[in-house]
């Protein structure tokens, strides 16, 4: 793939025949309020580059293919903030049996745990649940805060952070869900609270997305 910036003008004119292919260079060029012969070097960028095809007689296509460092200047301006979902949190003195049934009725993968002051003190995962449950305990009686994986352990995004840096740390970290927090001082400490989640459902959402041509 040819890495190569296009102008604000190339990615309006990729927009112009997406929309409405096949489009002639004398349509395009009227949409933008332009003479053909302005309009030729950028039609001759965008077809050698392979993102527009031209036939003789019909006009410019759009060939789906988007360069590569577009894709990726997208994920890495996109933020965090844009993307994520809304987390599902209890408390750290809910019971195993309880997290389950939430985990059921809310249909998510992970939980997240705050003392109830809405700073993140852990999370758990639905294998963290299916083990406790295989040891025998008394799942009623045992609370979320005691099998949790626990802060500073947990791996959290901030909302500023870009949605390719969260994939890169759900990928890296092998986890399924990351906390979105935002850093405050409290009492000399610092303090997370827990503002949403970003999961491999979100960056998969993204996926379709971009992908939707
Ligand atoms: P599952 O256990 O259902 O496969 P994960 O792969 O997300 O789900 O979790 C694996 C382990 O990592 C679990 O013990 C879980 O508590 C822990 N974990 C999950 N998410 C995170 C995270 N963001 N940061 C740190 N640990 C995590």
């Amino acid at each position: 793939m040819i890495p190569i910036e296009l102008s604000s003008r190339q990615m309006l004119i990729m927009d112009i025949v997406r929309e409405n292919e096949p489009i002639t260079s004398e349509q395009i060029a009227d949409k933008l309020n332009l003479t053909r012969s302005a309009l030729r070097p950028d039609l001759a960028v965008l077809t050698m580059i392979g993102i527009l095809e031209a036939r003789p007689r019909v006009g410019y296509f759009f060939t789906g293919k988007v360069p590569k460092n577009l894709i990726s200047e997208r994920i890495s301006e996109l933020k965090v903030d844009k993307i994520k979902a809304v987390p599902v949190v209890i408390k750290e003195d809910t019971s195993v049996y309880d997290a389950i049934v939430t985990l059921f009725l809310t249909d998510v993968g992970t939980l997240f745990v705050t003392q109830g002051d809405g700073n993140l003190s852990g999370l758990v995962s639905r294998k963290d649940l299916l083990k406790i449950v295989l040891g025998n305990a008394d799942i009623h009686k045992i609370p979320i805060g005691i099998i949790m994986t626990r802060m500073p352990n947990i791996i959290t995004v901030t909302p500023e952070e870009s949605a390719y840096d969260a994939a890169r740390k759900i990928v890296d970290h092998q986890v399924d869900a990351l906390p979105v927090v935002k850093v405050t001082q409290e009492e000399n400490q610092e303090k997370y609270k827990i503002v949403g989640k970003v999961t491999k459902t979100t960056i998969t959402k993204l996926f379709v997305e971009m992908g939707k041509v």
